[in-house]
C-alpha cells in the first residue's frame, strides 16, 4: 500500500481573469517532480456569483506542451480554442483539452449560468506530455457526466474520468497511463483504489475528511503519497468527496514559462516566438446575429 508523504494545506489564492477565484493546490514551480505527470492544479471556488450580463472568465491566451483538464462540480464553463474545439460543460462534466503543439483558447462562465448566478466550483488540472507528444496536433474532448462510468462501492461510488478502476474504464483519451477519479465515500467507510507501484498518487479533499494516519485531511487539503507500494487506501472520517490522481511519472526535464511547458529553455523561447507570430492560431468568433 502507498503511504502518505505530505499534506499540503496552505494554498495561495488568486483570480484567473474575473471568473475563477482559485487556490493554487500545486504547480510546476513547486512540486512538479513529485507529481509527474501532473503539472498544476487550480481549485476554483466554491464561490457564489451574483447574476450578471457580463462575460466572466479569461480571454484568449495560449498553451503549448501539455493538456488542460477542467472538471466542473458546480456552475458552467464555456471554452473555445483556435483548433476548432469548444463547448459548454456543467456539473459532472469534464473538458480534456490537449494543447500539445499549441492553441489559443478562452475560458468563460457559461452564459446561462452567468445570467442566473449561483454556486461555482471547478478544478483545472494540467497534465504533462512526454517530449515525443509535445508537438502533436491539438485535440479537444468533451466528456459529459453521462459518459463517465460510476463504479458502486460499499459506502460510496467512484466515477472514472480517465484510466480504469475495477471493470470500469474512463472515457478520456490520455497520452500516458493515469487514473483520474471522482470518489464519494460516506463517513466510516474505507476503500482501496488501484494504483501501481512506482506511480504518483495524490488526493484533493473537496468535502468531508480523510483519515491520514493519526491526522485528518479536510476540505482543501491535498495529500501526496509515496510512489512505492501498490494501492491507495482511503478512509472517510466524514462524508467525503475526493479527486484522486494517480499516474506513471514522465521522467524528463521540465522547462516552463507561464502557459508553456516544454523540456528545454530553447523550446520555451520557440513557443514564445511561435505564439507572437500567430502560429498557435486565433479564435474565430461567430458573427453576431
Ligand atoms: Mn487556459
Amino acid at each position: 500500500m502507498k503511504t502518505p508523504a505530505y499534506i499540503k494545506r496552505d494554498h495561495a489564492s488568486h483570480w484567473v481573469g474575473d471568473g475563477f477565484p482559485v487556490r493554487s493546490i500545486f504547480s510546476y514551480n513547486d512540486l512538479a517532480s513529485h507529481l509527474s505527470p501532473f503539472l498544476l492544479m487550480d481549485y476554483g471556488g466554491p464561490h457564489k456569483f451574483a447574476p450578471t450580463n457580463e462575460r466572466r472568465g479569461v480571454g484568449a491566451h495560449p498553451h503549448r506542451g501539455f493538456e488542460t483538464v477542467t472538471i466542473v462540480y458546480d456552475g458552467e464553463v464555456e471554452h473555445k480554442d483556435s483548433a476548432g474545439g469548444g463547448g459548454r460543460i456543467g456539473p459532472g462534466d469534464v473538458q480534456w483539452m490537449t494543447a500539445a503543439s499549441g492553441v489559443v483558447h478562452q475560458e468563460y462562465h457559461g452564459a446561462d449560468f452567468a445570467r442566473q448566478g449561483g454556486e461555482f466550483e471547478m478544478v483545472q488540472l494540467w497534465v504533462n506530455l512526454a517530449a515525443k507528444h509535445k508537438m502533436a496536433a491539438p485535440r479537444y474532448q468533451t466528456i459529459t457526466d453521462a459518459a463517465i462510468p460510476r463504479l458502486e462501492i460499499p459506502g460510496g461510488s467512484i466515477r472514472v474520468i480517465a484510466g480504469a478502476q475495477g471493470e470500469a474504464r474512463g472515457p478520456a483519451l490520455t497520452f500516458s497511463p493515469m487514473n483520474v477519479l471522482d470518489v464519494s465515500l460516506k463517513a466510516g467507510h474505507a476503500t482501496v483504489v488501484d494504483a501501481p507501484g512506482g506511480w504518483t498518487a495524490a488526493v484533493l479533499v473537496l468535502r468531508g475528511a480523510l483519515g491520514i494516519g493519526r491526522e485528518s485531511a479536510k476540505a482543501g487539503d491535498f495529500i501526496i503519497f509515496e510512489r512505492q507500494g501498490a494501492g491507495l487506501e482511503l478512509t472517510a472520517t466524514a462524508d467525503a468527496r475526493l479527486l484522486v490522481l494517480t499516474g506513471e511519472p514522465i521522467d524528463e526535464p521540465i522547462a516552463a514559462y507561464g502557459p508553456f511547458v516544454m523540456n528545454t529553455r530553447a523550446e520555451i523561447q520557440q513557443a514564445i516566438v511561435d505564439f507572437n507570430a500567430g502560429r498557435m492560431g486565433r479564435i474565430v468568433e461567430e458573427a453576431a446575429v
